[in-house]
Protein backbone atom coordinates (compact mmCIF):
# COMPACT_ATOMS: atom_id res chain seq x y z
CA UNK A 1 0.00 0.00 0.00
CA UNK A 2 1.70 3.65 -0.92
CA UNK A 3 0.55 6.36 1.75
CA UNK A 4 -0.22 9.50 0.07
CA UNK A 5 3.32 12.19 0.68
CA UNK A 6 2.26 14.71 3.59
CA UNK A 7 0.27 17.65 2.27
CA UNK A 8 2.07 20.65 1.98
CA UNK A 9 2.00 23.41 4.63
CA UNK A 10 1.71 25.88 2.14
CA UNK A 11 0.33 25.51 -0.61
CA UNK A 12 0.08 28.45 -3.43
CA UNK A 13 -1.65 28.61 -6.74
CA UNK A 14 -1.65 31.53 -9.15
CA UNK A 15 -2.09 33.52 -6.30
CA UNK A 16 -3.05 37.02 -7.10
CA UNK A 17 -3.74 40.24 -4.90
CA UNK A 18 -4.51 43.93 -6.25
CA UNK A 19 -4.24 47.06 -4.33
CA UNK A 20 -6.49 48.80 -6.04
CA UNK A 21 -5.07 49.47 -9.25
CA UNK A 22 -1.58 48.52 -8.27
CA UNK A 23 -1.06 44.36 -8.88
CA UNK A 24 1.46 43.17 -6.51
CA UNK A 25 1.25 39.63 -6.90
CA UNK A 26 0.56 38.34 -9.80
CA UNK A 27 0.07 34.72 -9.62
CA UNK A 28 2.07 33.05 -7.04
CA UNK A 29 3.12 29.27 -7.37
CA UNK A 30 4.65 28.01 -4.33
CA UNK A 31 4.88 24.72 -2.07
CA UNK A 32 6.40 24.53 1.23
CA UNK A 33 6.02 21.09 2.98
CA UNK A 34 6.52 20.12 6.46
CA UNK A 35 9.76 20.34 7.81
CA UNK A 36 11.08 22.28 5.20
CA UNK A 37 12.92 25.78 5.13
CA UNK A 38 12.24 28.25 1.96
CA UNK A 39 13.70 31.54 1.67
CA UNK A 40 11.68 33.91 -0.29
CA UNK A 41 14.44 36.86 -1.63
CA UNK A 42 13.76 39.06 -3.94
CA UNK A 43 13.96 43.06 -4.11
CA UNK A 44 12.03 45.77 -2.34
CA UNK A 45 8.64 46.32 -3.61
CA UNK A 46 8.21 42.82 -5.27
CA UNK A 47 5.39 41.95 -3.04
CA UNK A 48 7.38 39.26 -0.66
CA UNK A 49 6.02 40.69 2.74
CA UNK A 50 2.20 40.84 0.95
CA UNK A 51 2.14 37.25 0.31
CA UNK A 52 3.32 36.83 3.97
CA UNK A 53 0.41 38.55 5.14
CA UNK A 54 -1.58 36.94 2.57
CA UNK A 55 -0.39 33.49 4.33
CA UNK A 56 -1.11 34.94 7.96
CA UNK A 57 -4.88 36.00 7.01
CA UNK A 58 -3.75 39.49 7.39
CA UNK A 59 -4.96 40.45 3.62
CA UNK A 60 -7.28 38.37 1.46
CA UNK A 61 -6.17 36.67 -1.59
CA UNK A 62 -8.35 38.31 -4.87
CA UNK A 63 -7.42 34.98 -7.37
CA UNK A 64 -6.20 31.69 -7.51
CA UNK A 65 -5.67 29.48 -4.09
CA UNK A 66 -3.59 29.64 -1.59
CA UNK A 67 -4.05 26.54 1.11
CA UNK A 68 -2.31 26.46 4.71
CA UNK A 69 -2.65 22.69 6.20
CA UNK A 70 -4.80 22.06 3.08
CA UNK A 71 -7.40 24.48 4.20
CA UNK A 72 -8.02 28.04 1.92
CA UNK A 73 -7.08 30.73 3.83
CA UNK A 74 -9.71 32.39 4.77
CA UNK A 75 -12.75 30.22 3.83
CA UNK A 76 -14.02 26.88 5.15
CA UNK A 77 -14.83 23.71 3.06
CA UNK A 78 -18.32 22.84 4.10
CA UNK A 79 -20.29 20.16 1.98
CA UNK A 80 -18.42 21.27 -1.26
CA UNK A 81 -18.74 24.98 -0.94
CA UNK A 82 -16.40 27.41 0.33
CA UNK A 83 -17.46 29.69 2.96
CA UNK A 84 -15.73 32.75 4.52
CA UNK A 85 -15.09 32.30 7.76
CA UNK A 86 -15.70 33.96 10.41
CA UNK A 87 -13.18 36.81 12.56
CA UNK A 88 -13.50 34.04 15.43
CA UNK A 89 -12.36 30.97 13.26
CA UNK A 90 -9.86 33.34 11.54
CA UNK A 91 -8.03 33.74 14.57
CA UNK A 92 -8.31 30.29 15.73
CA UNK A 93 -6.25 29.84 12.30
CA UNK A 94 -3.93 32.14 12.87
CA UNK A 95 -3.06 30.57 16.40
CA UNK A 96 -1.17 28.01 14.54
CA UNK A 97 0.98 30.30 12.43
CA UNK A 98 3.92 32.18 14.26
CA UNK A 99 5.30 35.32 12.66
CA UNK A 100 8.42 37.32 13.36
CA UNK A 101 8.47 40.78 11.85
CA UNK A 102 11.61 43.57 10.81
CA UNK A 103 10.41 44.91 14.04
CA UNK A 104 10.02 43.24 16.83
CA UNK A 105 7.00 44.98 18.27
CA UNK A 106 7.41 43.76 21.77
CA UNK A 107 5.57 45.07 24.41
CA UNK A 108 7.55 48.02 25.96
CA UNK A 109 6.45 47.93 29.72
CA UNK A 110 6.33 44.11 29.80
CA UNK A 111 9.54 42.00 30.83
CA UNK A 112 10.94 39.36 28.11
CA UNK A 113 9.09 36.51 29.98
CA UNK A 114 5.88 38.13 30.23
CA UNK A 115 6.03 39.05 26.34
CA UNK A 116 6.81 35.34 25.40
CA UNK A 117 3.69 34.13 27.69
CA UNK A 118 1.03 36.51 26.42
CA UNK A 119 -0.14 34.65 23.70
CA UNK A 120 -0.73 31.46 25.36
CA UNK A 121 -2.19 33.54 27.84
CA UNK A 122 -4.72 35.53 26.22
CA UNK A 123 -5.19 33.89 23.22
CA UNK A 124 -5.48 29.48 24.61
CA UNK A 125 -6.64 31.31 27.91
CA UNK A 126 -3.85 29.04 29.83
CA UNK A 127 -3.09 30.15 33.48
CA UNK A 128 -0.21 32.22 33.85
CA UNK A 129 1.76 29.72 36.01
CA UNK A 130 1.45 27.17 33.60
CA UNK A 131 2.77 28.81 30.64
CA UNK A 132 6.04 30.39 33.23
CA UNK A 133 7.75 27.58 33.21
CA UNK A 134 7.64 26.83 29.68
CA UNK A 135 7.98 30.29 28.63
CA UNK A 136 11.32 30.25 30.53
CA UNK A 137 12.49 26.93 28.40
CA UNK A 138 11.54 28.92 24.99
CA UNK A 139 13.90 31.90 26.58
CA UNK A 140 16.77 29.09 27.21
CA UNK A 141 16.44 28.09 23.57
CA UNK A 142 17.05 31.08 21.93
CA UNK A 143 19.73 31.79 24.43
CA UNK A 144 18.09 34.13 27.14
CA UNK A 145 17.57 32.32 30.24
CA UNK A 146 19.01 35.06 31.80
CA UNK A 147 17.04 37.95 30.77
CA UNK A 148 13.79 36.79 31.36
CA UNK A 149 12.71 39.95 33.59
CA UNK A 150 14.64 42.62 31.36
CA UNK A 151 12.77 45.12 29.55
CA UNK A 152 12.97 45.91 25.92
CA UNK A 153 14.32 48.87 26.41
CA UNK A 154 16.88 46.73 28.08
CA UNK A 155 17.99 44.44 25.28
CA UNK A 156 19.55 44.65 22.24
CA UNK A 157 17.76 44.49 19.25
CA UNK A 158 19.57 41.08 18.59
CA UNK A 159 17.76 39.97 22.49
CA UNK A 160 14.87 41.21 21.44
CA UNK A 161 14.16 39.79 17.80
CA UNK A 162 15.23 36.72 19.86
CA UNK A 163 12.40 37.14 22.47
CA UNK A 164 10.18 37.32 19.82
CA UNK A 165 11.13 34.36 18.06
CA UNK A 166 10.59 32.83 21.45
CA UNK A 167 7.04 34.57 21.46
CA UNK A 168 6.46 33.06 18.66
CA UNK A 169 7.46 29.93 19.20
CA UNK A 170 5.02 29.77 22.81
CA UNK A 171 2.13 29.57 20.77
CA UNK A 172 3.47 25.94 19.41
CA UNK A 173 3.13 27.29 15.71
CA UNK A 174 2.35 24.51 12.86
CA UNK A 175 4.47 27.14 10.62
CA UNK A 176 6.73 30.10 10.98
CA UNK A 177 6.68 33.10 8.73
CA UNK A 178 9.76 35.26 8.89
CA UNK A 179 9.51 39.02 7.08
CA UNK A 180 13.50 40.19 7.41
CA UNK A 181 13.55 39.31 10.63
CA UNK A 182 17.44 40.79 10.54
CA UNK A 183 17.40 43.56 8.44
CA UNK A 184 16.43 46.26 11.17
CA UNK A 185 19.55 44.99 13.20
CA UNK A 186 22.89 46.36 13.88
CA UNK A 187 25.31 43.78 11.91
CA UNK A 188 26.99 42.62 14.66
CA UNK A 189 23.53 41.61 15.87
CA UNK A 190 22.15 39.23 12.67
CA UNK A 191 24.54 36.73 13.67
CA UNK A 192 22.77 35.29 16.90
CA UNK A 193 19.26 35.96 15.05
CA UNK A 194 20.42 33.72 12.43
CA UNK A 195 22.25 31.06 14.69
CA UNK A 196 18.82 30.79 16.53
CA UNK A 197 16.89 30.35 13.26
CA UNK A 198 19.59 28.05 12.19
CA UNK A 199 18.85 25.53 15.12
CA UNK A 200 14.63 25.64 14.79
CA UNK A 201 15.30 24.87 11.00
CA UNK A 202 17.06 21.37 12.51
CA UNK A 203 14.82 21.04 15.01
CA UNK A 204 12.36 20.27 11.76
CA UNK A 205 10.13 23.53 12.07
CA UNK A 206 8.70 24.29 8.51
CA UNK A 207 9.70 28.05 7.97
CA UNK A 208 8.90 30.70 5.24
CA UNK A 209 11.87 33.45 5.40
CA UNK A 210 12.18 36.33 3.32
CA UNK A 211 15.49 37.37 3.53
CA UNK A 212 18.47 39.30 2.17
CA UNK A 213 20.83 37.24 3.98
CA UNK A 214 21.90 34.70 0.85
CA UNK A 215 24.38 33.12 2.82
CA UNK A 216 21.69 31.66 5.39
CA UNK A 217 19.79 30.94 2.02
CA UNK A 218 22.66 29.03 0.85
CA UNK A 219 23.56 26.97 4.42
CA UNK A 220 19.81 26.45 5.87
CA UNK A 221 17.30 26.39 3.09
CA UNK A 222 15.97 23.09 1.46
CA UNK A 223 14.62 25.74 -1.69
CA UNK A 224 15.25 29.17 -2.75
CA UNK A 225 12.57 31.24 -4.68
CA UNK A 226 13.09 34.60 -5.88
CA UNK A 227 10.48 36.97 -6.32
CA UNK A 228 10.42 39.67 -8.90
CA UNK A 229 7.37 42.27 -9.51
CA UNK A 230 4.85 39.94 -8.16
CA UNK A 231 5.63 36.45 -9.45
CA UNK A 232 8.58 33.67 -8.61
CA UNK A 233 10.66 33.85 -11.38
CA UNK A 234 13.21 30.89 -9.99
CA UNK A 235 12.83 28.48 -7.64
CA UNK A 236 14.62 25.44 -6.29
CA UNK A 237 18.04 23.91 -4.43
CA UNK A 238 19.72 27.02 -2.77
CA UNK A 239 23.01 26.57 -4.50
CA UNK A 240 21.44 26.18 -8.05
CA UNK A 241 19.25 29.60 -7.33
CA UNK A 242 22.10 31.35 -5.68
CA UNK A 243 25.08 30.06 -7.37
CA UNK A 244 23.76 29.89 -10.68
CA UNK A 245 20.54 31.71 -11.49
CA UNK A 246 19.29 31.84 -14.67
CA UNK A 247 16.86 34.70 -14.83
CA UNK A 248 18.36 37.42 -15.34
CA UNK A 249 16.07 39.44 -12.93
CA UNK A 250 17.59 36.86 -10.20
CA UNK A 251 21.33 37.39 -11.57
CA UNK A 252 20.88 41.65 -11.35
CA UNK A 253 19.69 41.26 -7.93
CA UNK A 254 22.47 39.10 -6.32
CA UNK A 255 25.02 40.93 -8.05
CA UNK A 256 23.87 44.07 -6.08
CA UNK A 257 23.24 42.11 -2.63
CA UNK A 258 26.24 39.84 -2.59
P1 LIG B 1 8.23 43.64 -0.49
O1 LIG B 1 7.94 43.05 0.84
O2 LIG B 1 8.72 42.64 -1.49
O3 LIG B 1 9.14 44.81 -0.39
P2 LIG B 1 5.48 44.52 -0.39
O4 LIG B 1 4.64 43.29 -0.38
O5 LIG B 1 5.68 45.21 0.92
O6 LIG B 1 6.86 44.18 -1.10
O7 LIG B 1 4.85 45.59 -1.37
C1 LIG B 1 4.54 45.32 -2.71
C2 LIG B 1 3.71 46.45 -3.25
O8 LIG B 1 2.44 46.46 -2.60
C3 LIG B 1 4.30 47.83 -3.06
O9 LIG B 1 4.07 48.56 -4.24
C4 LIG B 1 3.49 48.39 -1.90
O10 LIG B 1 3.40 49.78 -2.00
C5 LIG B 1 2.14 47.74 -2.10
N1 LIG B 1 1.40 47.57 -0.85
C6 LIG B 1 1.74 46.75 0.16
N2 LIG B 1 0.81 46.80 1.14
C7 LIG B 1 -0.13 47.67 0.75
C8 LIG B 1 -1.35 48.16 1.32
N3 LIG B 1 -1.78 47.73 2.52
N4 LIG B 1 -2.06 49.06 0.62
C9 LIG B 1 -1.64 49.49 -0.60
N5 LIG B 1 -0.52 49.07 -1.19
C10 LIG B 1 0.24 48.17 -0.54
MG1 LIG C 1 8.72 43.48 2.72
Amino acid sequence: MSSAPPAPVIDARGVTKSFGTNTVLRGIDLEVHPGQVVCLLGPSGSGKSTFLRCVNHLERIDGGRLLVDGQDVGYELRHGKLYELTERRIARRRAEIGMVFQRFNLFPHRTALENVVEGPVVVRRRSRAQVLERGRELLDRVGLADRASAYPSQLSGGQQQRVAIARALAMEPRLLLFDEPTSALDPELVGEVLDVMRDLARDGMTMLVVTHEVGFAREVADVAAFMADGVIVETGPPRQVLDDPQHERTQSFLARVL
